[in-house]
Protein backbone atom coordinates (compact mmCIF):
# COMPACT_ATOMS: atom_id res chain seq x y z
CA UNK A 1 0.00 0.00 0.00
CA UNK A 2 2.31 2.53 -1.58
CA UNK A 3 2.58 6.58 -1.49
CA UNK A 4 2.23 7.48 -4.94
CA UNK A 5 1.97 10.76 -6.71
CA UNK A 6 0.62 12.53 -10.13
CA UNK A 7 1.30 11.45 -13.73
CA UNK A 8 -0.33 13.11 -16.61
CA UNK A 9 0.21 11.80 -20.01
CA UNK A 10 -1.43 13.23 -23.17
CA UNK A 11 -3.36 10.21 -24.79
CA UNK A 12 -4.43 11.93 -27.99
CA UNK A 13 -5.17 15.31 -29.42
CA UNK A 14 -7.37 16.74 -32.65
CA UNK A 15 -4.15 16.76 -35.49
CA UNK A 16 -2.97 20.09 -36.17
CA UNK A 17 -5.63 21.65 -33.45
CA UNK A 18 -4.37 24.94 -34.69
CA UNK A 19 -5.21 24.54 -38.56
CA UNK A 20 -8.40 22.83 -37.97
CA UNK A 21 -9.58 25.41 -35.70
CA UNK A 22 -8.15 28.40 -37.84
CA UNK A 23 -9.82 26.46 -41.04
CA UNK A 24 -12.96 26.46 -39.11
CA UNK A 25 -12.72 30.39 -38.34
CA UNK A 26 -12.13 31.60 -41.57
CA UNK A 27 -14.61 29.10 -43.48
CA UNK A 28 -17.16 31.68 -41.44
CA UNK A 29 -16.30 34.46 -43.54
CA UNK A 30 -15.51 32.89 -47.31
CA UNK A 31 -17.45 30.99 -49.84
CA UNK A 32 -14.63 28.13 -50.00
CA UNK A 33 -15.27 24.94 -47.37
CA UNK A 34 -13.11 24.40 -44.92
CA UNK A 35 -11.38 21.58 -46.28
CA UNK A 36 -9.90 22.93 -48.97
CA UNK A 37 -9.29 26.42 -46.79
CA UNK A 38 -7.21 23.65 -44.27
CA UNK A 39 -4.68 22.79 -47.13
CA UNK A 40 -4.42 26.28 -48.09
CA UNK A 41 -3.44 27.74 -44.88
CA UNK A 42 0.08 28.35 -43.99
CA UNK A 43 1.39 28.12 -40.55
CA UNK A 44 1.93 31.84 -40.34
CA UNK A 45 -1.66 32.96 -41.48
CA UNK A 46 -3.08 29.91 -38.71
CA UNK A 47 -0.98 32.00 -36.03
CA UNK A 48 -2.71 35.20 -36.88
CA UNK A 49 -6.00 33.38 -37.02
CA UNK A 50 -5.69 31.91 -33.57
CA UNK A 51 -4.31 35.05 -32.49
CA UNK A 52 -7.07 37.00 -33.68
CA UNK A 53 -10.17 34.56 -32.31
CA UNK A 54 -8.50 34.65 -28.92
CA UNK A 55 -8.06 38.03 -28.55
CA UNK A 56 -11.58 38.47 -29.87
CA UNK A 57 -13.21 36.15 -27.52
CA UNK A 58 -15.01 34.26 -30.29
CA UNK A 59 -13.54 30.91 -28.38
CA UNK A 60 -16.68 28.73 -30.17
CA UNK A 61 -14.18 27.85 -32.96
CA UNK A 62 -11.42 26.56 -30.10
CA UNK A 63 -14.14 23.65 -29.76
CA UNK A 64 -13.01 22.01 -32.95
CA UNK A 65 -10.06 20.69 -31.20
CA UNK A 66 -9.60 18.53 -28.64
CA UNK A 67 -7.41 16.85 -26.44
CA UNK A 68 -7.48 13.34 -24.17
CA UNK A 69 -5.16 13.07 -21.11
CA UNK A 70 -4.79 9.81 -18.65
CA UNK A 71 -4.08 11.10 -15.35
CA UNK A 72 -2.89 8.75 -12.36
CA UNK A 73 -1.73 9.21 -8.98
CA UNK A 74 -4.32 11.47 -8.29
CA UNK A 75 -6.66 11.46 -5.46
CA UNK A 76 -10.08 11.17 -5.41
CA UNK A 77 -10.69 13.94 -3.56
CA UNK A 78 -9.47 15.92 -6.91
CA UNK A 79 -11.04 14.19 -8.97
CA UNK A 80 -13.90 14.54 -7.16
CA UNK A 81 -13.02 18.97 -7.95
CA UNK A 82 -12.28 17.82 -11.14
CA UNK A 83 -15.65 16.40 -12.39
CA UNK A 84 -17.12 19.41 -11.36
CA UNK A 85 -16.06 21.25 -15.01
CA UNK A 86 -18.96 19.38 -17.12
CA UNK A 87 -18.08 20.55 -20.36
CA UNK A 88 -15.72 17.60 -20.94
CA UNK A 89 -15.70 13.41 -20.66
CA UNK A 90 -14.54 11.34 -18.02
CA UNK A 91 -14.20 8.03 -17.44
CA UNK A 92 -12.34 6.61 -14.17
CA UNK A 93 -11.51 3.90 -12.60
CA UNK A 94 -14.59 2.45 -10.66
CA UNK A 95 -14.18 1.14 -7.32
CA UNK A 96 -17.32 -0.81 -7.41
CA UNK A 97 -15.77 -2.94 -10.08
CA UNK A 98 -11.58 -2.65 -9.52
CA UNK A 99 -10.89 -4.05 -6.32
CA UNK A 100 -9.18 -1.57 -3.93
CA UNK A 101 -7.10 -4.16 -1.78
CA UNK A 102 -3.70 -2.62 -0.98
CA UNK A 103 -5.06 0.88 -2.36
CA UNK A 104 -2.18 3.60 -3.24
CA UNK A 105 -2.62 6.96 -1.71
CA UNK A 106 -1.31 10.50 -1.99
CA UNK A 107 -0.29 12.15 1.11
CA UNK A 108 -0.21 15.94 0.91
CA UNK A 109 2.72 17.99 1.66
CA UNK A 110 1.29 19.61 4.83
CA UNK A 111 0.73 16.79 6.42
CA UNK A 112 4.13 15.57 6.06
CA UNK A 113 5.27 18.95 6.70
CA UNK A 114 3.41 19.21 10.02
CA UNK A 115 4.94 15.69 11.22
CA UNK A 116 1.88 13.98 11.09
CA UNK A 117 2.64 11.22 8.19
CA UNK A 118 3.10 8.30 10.61
CA UNK A 119 -0.51 8.86 11.75
CA UNK A 120 -1.97 9.53 7.84
CA UNK A 121 -0.37 6.20 6.89
CA UNK A 122 -1.24 4.24 9.97
CA UNK A 123 -4.71 5.84 9.66
CA UNK A 124 -4.31 4.54 5.35
CA UNK A 125 -3.30 0.89 6.56
CA UNK A 126 -6.56 0.80 8.84
CA UNK A 127 -8.86 1.78 6.36
CA UNK A 128 -7.05 -0.86 3.64
CA UNK A 129 -7.75 -3.36 6.66
CA UNK A 130 -11.39 -2.45 7.11
CA UNK A 131 -12.07 -2.97 3.46
CA UNK A 132 -10.22 -6.37 3.82
CA UNK A 133 -12.39 -7.62 5.91
CA UNK A 134 -15.62 -6.37 4.88
CA UNK A 135 -14.86 -8.02 1.58
CA UNK A 136 -13.84 -11.33 3.40
CA UNK A 137 -17.18 -11.00 5.61
CA UNK A 138 -19.04 -10.92 1.93
CA UNK A 139 -20.03 -7.27 1.71
CA UNK A 140 -19.92 -6.16 -2.20
CA UNK A 141 -16.83 -4.19 -3.65
CA UNK A 142 -19.93 -1.24 -4.20
CA UNK A 143 -20.38 -1.22 -0.26
CA UNK A 144 -16.93 -1.88 0.82
CA UNK A 145 -15.71 1.41 -0.47
CA UNK A 146 -17.68 3.38 1.63
CA UNK A 147 -14.40 2.80 4.59
CA UNK A 148 -12.33 4.77 2.02
CA UNK A 149 -10.50 7.34 2.14
CA UNK A 150 -10.75 10.76 0.23
CA UNK A 151 -6.61 9.89 -0.37
CA UNK A 152 -7.44 7.02 -2.21
CA UNK A 153 -5.64 7.13 -5.44
CA UNK A 154 -7.69 6.67 -8.92
CA UNK A 155 -6.90 6.67 -12.42
CA UNK A 156 -8.82 9.08 -15.21
CA UNK A 157 -8.95 9.64 -19.03
CA UNK A 158 -10.06 13.38 -19.77
CA UNK A 159 -11.33 14.37 -22.86
CA UNK A 160 -11.85 18.42 -22.92
CA UNK A 161 -12.00 21.09 -26.14
CA UNK A 162 -9.46 23.84 -26.10
CA UNK A 163 -12.59 26.77 -25.43
CA UNK A 164 -12.73 24.34 -22.36
CA UNK A 165 -9.33 23.38 -21.35
CA UNK A 166 -8.99 27.74 -21.30
CA UNK A 167 -11.48 27.73 -18.95
CA UNK A 168 -10.37 25.13 -17.15
CA UNK A 169 -6.93 26.79 -17.04
CA UNK A 170 -8.13 30.06 -15.88
CA UNK A 171 -9.81 28.20 -12.95
CA UNK A 172 -7.31 25.46 -11.78
CA UNK A 173 -3.80 27.06 -12.11
CA UNK A 174 -4.64 30.23 -10.44
CA UNK A 175 -3.39 30.27 -6.36
CA UNK A 176 -6.64 30.21 -5.59
CA UNK A 177 -7.46 26.30 -6.41
CA UNK A 178 -6.63 22.97 -4.48
CA UNK A 179 -2.85 22.48 -4.83
CA UNK A 180 -3.38 19.09 -6.16
CA UNK A 181 -5.60 20.06 -8.87
CA UNK A 182 -3.52 22.91 -9.72
CA UNK A 183 -1.05 20.73 -9.98
CA UNK A 184 -2.73 18.61 -12.56
CA UNK A 185 -3.73 21.60 -14.58
CA UNK A 186 -0.31 22.71 -14.52
CA UNK A 187 0.70 19.56 -16.04
CA UNK A 188 -2.10 19.27 -18.62
CA UNK A 189 -1.21 23.04 -19.69
CA UNK A 190 2.49 21.90 -20.09
CA UNK A 191 1.21 19.61 -22.84
CA UNK A 192 -1.10 21.56 -24.60
CA UNK A 193 1.29 24.55 -25.08
CA UNK A 194 3.61 21.79 -26.95
CA UNK A 195 1.10 21.04 -29.35
CA UNK A 196 -0.86 24.25 -29.55
CA UNK A 197 1.75 27.30 -28.66
CA UNK A 198 -0.59 29.85 -30.24
CA UNK A 199 -4.30 29.11 -28.70
CA UNK A 200 -2.46 28.12 -25.05
CA UNK A 201 0.41 31.30 -25.26
CA UNK A 202 -1.76 33.10 -22.58
CA UNK A 203 -3.45 30.40 -21.07
CA UNK A 204 -3.25 30.74 -16.88
CA UNK A 205 -4.72 31.94 -14.46
CA UNK A 206 -6.91 34.95 -14.99
CA UNK A 207 -4.65 37.74 -14.06
CA UNK A 208 -2.06 35.79 -17.03
CA UNK A 209 -5.01 34.91 -19.30
CA UNK A 210 -6.89 38.43 -19.04
CA UNK A 211 -4.92 40.37 -17.33
CA UNK A 212 -7.04 40.58 -14.29
CA UNK A 213 -7.87 39.24 -10.85
CA UNK A 214 -11.59 38.92 -9.93
CA UNK A 215 -10.53 37.18 -6.34
CA UNK A 216 -10.79 40.34 -4.21
CA UNK A 217 -9.54 40.31 -0.86
CA UNK A 218 -8.87 36.25 -1.44
CA UNK A 219 -6.31 37.61 -4.22
CA UNK A 220 -2.90 36.58 -3.90
CA UNK A 221 -1.39 39.75 -5.07
CA UNK A 222 0.40 37.83 -7.98
CA UNK A 223 -1.65 39.69 -10.57
CA UNK A 224 1.16 42.78 -9.30
CA UNK A 225 4.24 40.94 -10.71
CA UNK A 226 2.72 40.80 -14.17
CA UNK A 227 2.92 43.90 -16.58
CA UNK A 228 -0.47 45.23 -17.37
CA UNK A 229 -2.91 43.28 -15.14
CA UNK A 230 -4.96 44.63 -12.56
CA UNK A 231 -7.42 43.47 -9.63
CA UNK A 232 -11.35 43.82 -9.99
CA UNK A 233 -13.12 44.11 -6.91
C1 LIG B 1 -11.10 28.12 -6.14
C2 LIG B 1 -12.36 27.32 -6.30
C3 LIG B 1 -13.14 27.06 -5.19
C4 LIG B 1 -14.33 26.34 -5.32
N1 LIG B 1 -15.08 26.09 -4.21
C5 LIG B 1 -16.25 25.42 -4.32
C6 LIG B 1 -17.09 25.18 -3.19
O1 LIG B 1 -16.77 25.55 -2.07
N2 LIG B 1 -18.24 24.47 -3.37
C7 LIG B 1 -18.65 24.05 -4.61
O2 LIG B 1 -19.73 23.44 -4.74
N3 LIG B 1 -17.88 24.27 -5.70
C8 LIG B 1 -16.71 24.94 -5.60
N4 LIG B 1 -15.94 25.15 -6.72
C9 LIG B 1 -16.38 24.60 -8.01
C10 LIG B 1 -17.04 25.66 -8.89
O3 LIG B 1 -18.18 26.20 -8.26
C11 LIG B 1 -17.43 25.07 -10.24
O4 LIG B 1 -18.37 24.04 -10.07
C12 LIG B 1 -16.25 24.50 -11.00
O5 LIG B 1 -15.17 25.37 -10.94
C13 LIG B 1 -16.67 24.27 -12.46
O6 LIG B 1 -16.65 25.51 -13.10
P1 LIG B 1 -17.70 26.07 -14.11
O7 LIG B 1 -19.07 25.78 -13.65
O8 LIG B 1 -17.36 27.48 -14.45
O9 LIG B 1 -17.27 25.34 -15.41
P2 LIG B 1 -17.61 24.14 -16.36
O10 LIG B 1 -18.56 23.17 -15.81
O11 LIG B 1 -16.26 23.70 -16.74
O12 LIG B 1 -18.34 24.90 -17.55
C14 LIG B 1 -17.67 25.89 -18.34
C15 LIG B 1 -18.61 27.07 -18.57
O13 LIG B 1 -19.73 26.62 -19.33
C16 LIG B 1 -20.89 27.31 -18.91
N5 LIG B 1 -21.83 26.33 -18.36
C17 LIG B 1 -21.57 25.02 -18.05
N6 LIG B 1 -22.70 24.45 -17.60
C18 LIG B 1 -23.67 25.38 -17.61
C19 LIG B 1 -25.03 25.40 -17.23
N7 LIG B 1 -25.64 24.32 -16.75
N8 LIG B 1 -25.71 26.53 -17.36
C20 LIG B 1 -25.14 27.65 -17.86
N9 LIG B 1 -23.82 27.73 -18.22
C21 LIG B 1 -23.11 26.60 -18.09
C22 LIG B 1 -20.45 28.33 -17.86
O14 LIG B 1 -20.13 29.53 -18.50
C23 LIG B 1 -19.18 27.69 -17.30
O15 LIG B 1 -18.31 28.63 -16.71
C24 LIG B 1 -14.74 25.87 -6.60
C25 LIG B 1 -13.94 26.14 -7.72
C26 LIG B 1 -12.76 26.85 -7.59
C27 LIG B 1 -11.92 27.12 -8.82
Amino acid sequence: MPETGLHVELLYNTPEPEKACAAAARQCYSTRGASELMDALTDEEATRLIRQVVKSGHHSVLEHASFTFAAEGISRACTHQLVRHRLASYSQQSQRYVKAKDFNYIVPASVKAKGKEKQFTDFMAAAAALYAELGEAGVDKEDARFVLPNACETKIVITMNCRELLHFFEKRTCTRAQWEIRALANEMLKLCKEKAPVIFGDAGAACVSRLECREGKMSCGRWKSIKGARLVE
